[in-house]
């Protein structure tokens, strides 16, 4: 559903990314790996069209992107900087992509409800989102991507802020969550502990280009090269 071809950002000498070539298919998680700079969450913005490839083409179910601006791709996005409205309630945080669609207000009220029962938030609407733990506003971010159905959800280090016994639960609610709703998940983190819980594959990026993409048990096993054995800490 999603191809990347030969798709390139420079900024520049550097390339940031470099000819990335990569398919994600229907109702898959993949979760893109590696060192800080490597060009994660660049991918993603390349992806999403906040940044025009300088090479190459991004293609959503067939069809080429380029010119397409973000708000018609179809996708949830929770970024690292794309904060929740700390002035609104949680109900018109996770409503915001859809009051923007123009949904009627009844099923606004409808869908943010189930959502909110969806990400263990159950009756939460009227809440201050000021008030929330991390925890807890990292699930309203992702009742808010998660709201438009969108057909590709993106998140960059979606559980950055948490702690690692908080991250390692929702790791495995998420999980389950994204096979219930049949939603396809393209998913950056640092954590290769998450990646490995979450994707059915994992990308391991460095400098600009993908060093390895296979199933978790794959790249654990036969890690391509050196620097993947080195990143994944196998050298010991
Ligand atoms: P991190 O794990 O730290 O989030 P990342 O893998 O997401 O890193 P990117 O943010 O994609 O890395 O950056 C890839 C490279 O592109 C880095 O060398 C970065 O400095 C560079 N870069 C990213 N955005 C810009 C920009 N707006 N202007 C100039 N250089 C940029
Ligand atoms: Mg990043």
């Amino acid at each position: 559903m999603l191809t990347l071809e030969s798709a390139t950002v420079r900024f520049g000498a550097r390339a940031a990314l470099d000819a990335v070539d990569l398919e994600v298919a229907e109702h898959e998680t993949v979760c893109v790996l590696g060192p800080s700079g490597s060009g994660k969450s660049t991918l993603l913005r390349v992806v999403a069209g906040l940044h025009p490839p300088d090479g190459g083409r991004v293609l959503l179910d067939g069809a080429d992107q380029a010119g397409v601006p973000v708000h018609r791709r179809g996708l949830g996005l929770m970024f690292q900087d794309h904060q929740l409205f700390p002035h609104r309630d949680v109900g018109a945080n996770v409503a915001f992509g859809l009051r923007m669609r123009g949904v009627s207000r009844r099923d606004q009220e409808h869908r943010v409800g189930e959502l909110l029962d969806l990400v263990g938030l159950p009756g939460a609407e009227r809440r201050a989102v000021a008030a929330l733990s991390g925890g807890e506003q990292q699930r309203v971010a992702l009742a808010r991507a998660l709201a438009p159905r969108p057909k590709l959800l993106m998140l960059d280090e979606p559980l950055g802020q948490l702690d690692r016994g908080l991250r390692e639960r929702l790791v495995v609610e998420l999980r389950t969550l994204f096979g219930r709703l049949g939603t396809t998940v393209l998913a950056v983190t640092h954590d290769q502990g998450e990646a490995f819980a979450l994707a059915d594959r994992v990308v391991v990026m460095r400098d600009g280009r993908i060093a390895q993409v296979g199933t978790p048990l794959e790249v654990w096993r036969r890690p391509a090269s050196a620097f993947v054995a080195r990143f994944l800490g196998f050298d010991n």
